[in-house]
């Protein structure tokens, strides 16, 4: 993707360096980056710990495994902290998760933080993690700037080599924590000619800092969670002409964002701690209420009633707090999608644009895809200056200098030529297994990881790897993970392996190795469940079928947080599933 125009690598250390000048990591940047590779000399970044990855998972990781008296390295490739939300910052760029829950539950952390809305934006988030760097003293242990290309344990000396894309720079390590994130390797759709765009053509996860799109011709392509924000974002300035594509629509759900007082906040924090850990004891890392009965025991009114009640609740209470068997049963499913139309529907007044973004035919089961969560979108796309462009009726057929041809499935000769100067790819992720693809993981006997997952997924708890002994993974495939709110399964996950290496250290263990035939049971029983529910019949990242050529399976472990956290912690008495090699 090197050759495509306007596609600023760059513009992270172009445009993100600084947070509106207040990049509190600027100096310890510096020092890493200059003061350490002013010779010739390769530097070597020896750690009981390497972390890669400082979102939620390397910081809160650093800060734990530091607690065992490990000494610990992290290696980011962004220039700051904060994972996905160092990169996000188009407009609207905001997390579906409510507070308090979108933050970790270390004491030190949330003591002296309060966020001023319910669903924080991505600066706050940015701010946040500054101040968990700084409450937890982290950025001392920090590279940035630093992305790594390869990796592979010796088993003889019991070290993970890892390289970066600096020469100059190598990292070694008894154990390797991959934080790498779920939607760290964007997808870019192989559209035709997409190289001759003379505009400006960004990827959502690219977006500069600033970009006016006042008076501009704007198309979004995408309308997944980031397309939705995107779009209602945008379309609150009328002088842009903005053009949304809409190929599946998004079965978005009310947000109800609000402001939340510091006083309100500080008030809760004598319950922080039962009220976080509460988040891991549930199937979604949100302690919402279940539905009080199953669907089959309620009446047609108390399901009415109910269904009302969590819609206005706002937020995943919709998905969370329903009857559970609307994601098997096709029946309940078609009925919470008419109620979802009745609601949706009756916001769009444009009859053509409400059959576009809420159509009478239900388009996927409701949730087998991610719904975004909206404010005002439908408001927003019914308005004049904003069109849609139905990839159900029309295809992208190429791009041309000044902007994109759309041909009409029914009629190839009807082809338009629509003129953008700015194209916005909101087209997601090779996401769960991209990051981990891309850092060059080659196993024990020399078997790029890429070859390992070529027809399928195998790992092994959704935290390891056969042959790849203690490296551990993070908001990782085959976990909860995309299914989960965020902190929770990225603490659950940190505190196994903080746990599997204190056990290991206790024991005299030198590696762990999970068995192949471990992860190939942990593989099955996840589809085995996958295939009890209605995501297979739907094409999700979820289940690999949004990048072509990706193996179409279920990604995610469906039988919840709570589950999962037994499950694991059960595996470590007696390390079921893994050899075990003493010192
Ligand atoms: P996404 O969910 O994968 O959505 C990609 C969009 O691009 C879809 O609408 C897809 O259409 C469309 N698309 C892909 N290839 C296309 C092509 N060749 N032609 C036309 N359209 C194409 O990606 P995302 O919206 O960036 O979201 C990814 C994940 O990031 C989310 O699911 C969520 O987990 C996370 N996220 C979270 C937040 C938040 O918390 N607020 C915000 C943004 C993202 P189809 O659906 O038809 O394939």
């Amino acid at each position: 993707m090197a050759a495509l125009p306007n596609r600023p690598e760059d513009f992270d250390t172009a445009n993100h360096a600084t947070v509106n000048g207040t990049n509190s990591n600027e100096e310890d940047l510096t020092r890493h980056v200059n003061g350490e590779s002013s010779n010739n000399e390769v530097e070597n970044i020896a750690a009981d710990v390497i972390i890669i990855g400082g979102g939620f998972g390397g910081m809160y990781g650093m800060h734990q495994f530091r607690k065992l008296g490990l000494s610990v390295k992290l290696l980011e490739a962004g220039s700051s902290w904060g994972g996905t939300w160092h990169w996000n910052r188009y407009p609207g760029a905001r997390v579906d998760s409510e507070t308090p829950y979108y933050s970790l539950s270390i004491p030190e952390v949330y003591k002296d933080w309060t966020f001023t809305e319910r669903f924080p934006g991505h600066e706050e988030l940015r701010r946040y993690f500054q101040h968990v760097d700084k409450t937890l003293d982290l950025s001392r242990d920090a590279y940035f700037n630093t992305i790594v290309t390869a990796a592979r344990y010796d088993t003889g000396t019991g070290q993970w080599h890892v390289k970066t894309d600096d020469p100059k720079r190598i990292a070694t390590c008894k154990y390797l924590v991959m934080a790498t994130g779920s939607s760290y390797k964007k997808h870019f759709p192989a559209f035709k000619n997409l190289d001759k765009f003379k505009g400006r053509l960004i990827h959502s996860a690219l977006y500069p800092d600033t970009l006016d799109v006042s008076h501009k011709k704007v198309l979004v392509i995408g309308s997944g969670a980031t397309g939705v924000q995107i779009v209602q974002t945008l379309a609150h300035d009328p002088t842009c002409q903005l053009t949304a594509s809409i190929r599946t629509p998004n079965i978005a759900l009310p947000m109800r964002q609000r402001q939340m007082s510091a006083e309100e906040q500080n008030a809760a924090k004598s319950f922080y701690q039962s009220v976080l850990q509460s988040a891991k004891q549930c199937s979604g890392g949100f302690p919402y209420n279940p539905a009080p009965k199953a669907y089959h025991e309620a009446t047609p009114a108390e399901r009415r009633a109910h269904w009302e009640e969590i819609w206005g609740r706002g937020g995943f209470a919709f998905l969370l707090s329903n009857y559970r068997e609307f994601l098997a049963d096709k029946d309940i499913n078609r009925e919470l999608y008419a109620f979802w139309a009745d609601k949706v529907r009756a916001r769009v007044r444009d009859p053509v644009k409400r059959e576009i973004v809420a159509p009478a035919t239900q388009p996927h089961w409701l949730g087998t895809k991610r719904p975004s969560l909206e404010q005002d979108f439908y408001e927003m796309i019914d308005q004049e200056h904003v069109t849609l462009l139905d990839l159900q009726r029309r295809d992208i057929a190429e791009f041309t200098a000044s902007g994109v041809v759309t041909v009409s499935k029914s009629d190839e000769n009807d082809r338009q030529h629509h003129d953008y100067d700015i194209v916005i790819l909101a087209t997601g992720y090779d996401s769960l297994t991209g990051s981990l693809l891309d850092a060059g993981l080659t196993d024990i006997n020399d078997t790029p990881l890429s070859a390992k997952w070529r027809h399928g997924t195998y790992t092994y708890l959704g935290l390891t790897i056969p042959q790849m002994p203690n490296l551990f993974m993070v908001y990782s495939p085959q976990a909860p993970t995309a299914l989960s709110n965020g902190p929770p399964i990225i603490e659950i996950q940190i505190d196994w392996i903080a746990a599997a290496i204190a056990k290991m250290r206790a024991e005299g263990v030198k590696y762990i190795d999970a068995r192949s035939a471990a992860a190939e049971e942990w593989r099955d029983d996840i589809q085995k469940m996958n295939n009890l529910t209605l995501f297979p019949e739907t094409d999700s990242w979820y289940m690999g079928a949004n990048v072509p050529g990706k193996p179409r399976e279920q990604l995610v472990y469906l039988a919840g947080v709570d589950t999962y956290a037994r499950v694991t912690r059960e595996a470590l008495d007696g390390w079921k599933g893994f050899d075990v090699v003493k010192a």
